[in-house]
């Protein structure tokens, strides 16, 4: 095992990071002020006034929830992603990313603002030139300009590079004529300019575009099934004069520009989610204490405090690995030089960190999922009428799973990011699989002895990293370069990265509070970990399963499966589930908030 972690899946052969992570406890005074001044602006300014958003209402001859944008705007909580240069805050990308996790509440707001200072104004900070910047990042900061992204096109999804849209360079060299439709644009009926990309010939191109132009057309809304105070349409390009000095980065920079923004809006969405999967288990909290059957809270129900501690922990993981991607991004960022090339460097980075953004998307939007369906669940009927917020919370997160990225293409993304760092030797993943392959040799497998009351829990992460490192490596072997046909196989990797990562940041967490305040303090976060751990072990031990079964030869099956059986006899333990499950709703019935 190697203590040094290094992006892009390193954390599989790496020890746990104890004490080397960055967990929310250890935000600065300056982030957390940051985060409570954005959940001061919601909770005052934002859910008093939901239904109007949802409807779109107008005030002051503008949507609702655009003047609330520029509110935001005016509290500078859409200016820390720009440098201070450009009248920005300049702040670091957890400060960032601590904003977005507390704008939880509306999911309208959060994606309308989440378009105009993530994705629309981002690729102007990142690949913008001086001009560019100068012109148009002051206007955003503050948004005096709405901004929104224009990538999707009618005939290209998830195949975001086969857009077809064009720009031709006018006869007098001064302008590109822009030709062609984007769709599913957030922003689209309200924004000022958008981020366009548009084919130069052959090479894919970013613009950035003045939406009031000559020639531009907005589309009819989209009547969607959640975030429905958002706006949705298509932008019509017909024969728009983008001028020149409007091209973002090089002609052919198209791949480098949506890819590069996708992954800190990854980050981004993964932070969003966390703060919604803690708003629906408070709401589902007071809730579940207030309703009464069979003479009691139902709250107190055995089988209701089970599901409530599975949203309390998974919660809990979506925490502890989206503080511990921002703080090592930040820690990689923190390293680089202010000079020219500082944001040519900082694109490098964030490529470097694309699979934990990934498993950062996956993780909060599949977990806020399971949590807000438990939420209506445990409402009874009530979770199913719009007066009671679960309703919303449910329906809103169904297209967290689809845009920055379909699930399945960030689990793609996973695979691809992974294999390239195998193969090209970005991490010691072989020298990790040829100690692994010699202690199976000379019968040597066992669980790692690991010290105090994580102990268990530090040697389950060792164990599932081994079963995690022996499934990958048979299915590279096995299917070789078939793999990519192998969508299913590719999936369950990723999802097997996606649950070792939970395990492998809880503990760390957990381990962080436990040296804090001590052991007795910290008991539910203990015992979270433990649950965490078990809960993804079992996952990790079926799927690697399940990948043996499918890519190995019959001749060879039952040796392998033998093989992986020692592996996985190392993260067999009692363990009494519902125990803990009772534990951890329990203190949190009696904090009565999700308080972790
Ligand atoms: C509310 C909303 C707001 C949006 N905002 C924006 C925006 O501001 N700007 C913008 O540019 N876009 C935006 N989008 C578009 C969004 O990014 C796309 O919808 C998304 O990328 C998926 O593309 P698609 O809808 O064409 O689905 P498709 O690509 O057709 O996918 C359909 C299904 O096929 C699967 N699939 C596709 N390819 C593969 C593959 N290779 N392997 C396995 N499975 C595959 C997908 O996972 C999915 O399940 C928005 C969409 C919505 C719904």
């Amino acid at each position: 095992m190697f203590d040094d972690v290094m992006p892009g899946g390193g954390f599989l052969v790496a020890t746990v990071p104890l004490g080397r992570t960055l967990t929310r406890e250890k935000l600065t005074d300056m982030q957390k002020e940051f985060a409570d001044v954005a959940r001061k602006f919601v909770e005052n300014e934002v859910i008093p006034r939901v239904d109007e958003i949802e409807v779109k209402a107008e005030e002051d001859g503008m949507p609702l929830v655009i003047k609330l944008t520029k509110q935001a705007g005016e509290l500078g909580l859409l200016a820390v992603d720009i440098p201070e240069e450009y009248e920005g805050l300049g702040q670091d990308k957890t400060t960032s990313m601590a904003i977005a996790e507390a704008m939880y509440g509306c999911a309208s707001f959060g994606a309308t603002m989440g378009a105009h200072a993530g994705i629309g104004a981002l690729p102007i900070t990142l690949f913008g030139n001086e001009e560019q910047k100068q012109q148009w990042l002051p206007k955003l900061a503050y948004a005096e300009l709405i901004s929104s992204y224009a990538l999707t096109e009618p005939g290209s999804g998830s195949d975001a590079l086969s857009g077809r849209a064009t720009a031709e360079l006018s006869e007098d060299g001064k302008y590109y004529i822009l030709n062609g439709e984007k769709q599913y644009i957030t922003n689209g009926s309200w924004a000022d300019l958008s981020i366009v990309f548009a084919r130069i010939g052959d090479k894919y191109t970013g613009f950035i575009v003045d939406l009031h132009s000559e020639g531009v057309s907005r589309g009819v809304e989209e009547k969607k099934m959640g975030i429905k105070g958002s706006s949705t349409c298509s932008l019509i390009f017909e024969n728009v004069k983008v001028p020149v000095e409007n091209m973002l980065g090089k002609p052919g920079q198209a791949a480098a520009i949506a890819l590069n923004i996708l992954n800190l809006g990854r980050l981004k969405l993964g932070f969003g989610a966390l703060g919604n999967c803690k708003y629906a288990i408070d709401l589902t909290l007071k809730f579940g204490s207030d309703r009464k059957q069979f003479g009691q809270p139902i709250i107190t129900f055995d089988m209701q405090k089970g599901k409530l501690a599975d949203m309390v922990a998974d919660t809990y993981a979506v925490d502890a690995l989206n503080y511990r991607a921002v703080g090592d991004i930040d820690k990689a960022l923190e390293q680089l030089e202010h000079d020219d090339t500082y944001f040519d460097k900082m694109i490098q980075v964030l490529k470097t960190y694309a699979l934990e953004c990934s498993i950062s998307k996956i993780a909060g939007s599949e977990t806020l999922m399971s949590v807000a369906n438990s939420a209506v669940r445990m409402h009874g009927g009530y979770g199913f009428c719009e007066e009671y917020r679960v309703e919303r919370v449910a329906r809103d997160n169904v297209v967290d799973t689809i845009f920055e990225g379909t699930n399945d293409i960030n689990r793609l993304t996973i695979f691809a990011t992974l294999t390239q760092n195998i193969f090209g030797a970005a991490m010691p993943f072989r020298e990790f699989m040829e100690n692994l392959d010699s202690d199976l040799r000379n019968g040597k497998v066992g669980r790692i002895d690991a010290e105090g009351p994580l102990g268990d829990e530090i040697a389950d992460c060792m164990a599932a990293k081994r079963v995690v490192a022996y499934a990958i490596d048979h299915a590279l072997i096995h299917c070789g370069k078939n793999i990519k046909n192998d969508q299913q196989v590719m999936a369950a990797i990723a999802d097997m990265m996606v649950a070792l990562y939970k395990m492998d940041s809880t503990v760390a967490r957990a381990h962080q509070v436990m040296e804090d305040i001590g052991e007795k303090k910290a008991a539910t976060h203990l015992d979270v970990a433990r649950y965490i751990c078990y809960k993804n072990g079992q996952i990790i031990c079926n799927l690697a399963t399940d990948i043996i079964h499918s890519v190995v030869t019959p001749g060879q099956l039952s040796q392998k499966l033998s093989n992986l059986k020692k592996l996985i006899a190392c993260l067999e333990r009692p363990v009494n589930v519902v125990e803990l499950r009772r534990r951890i709703a329990g203190a949190i019935i009696e904090a009565k908030e999700y308080n972790l």
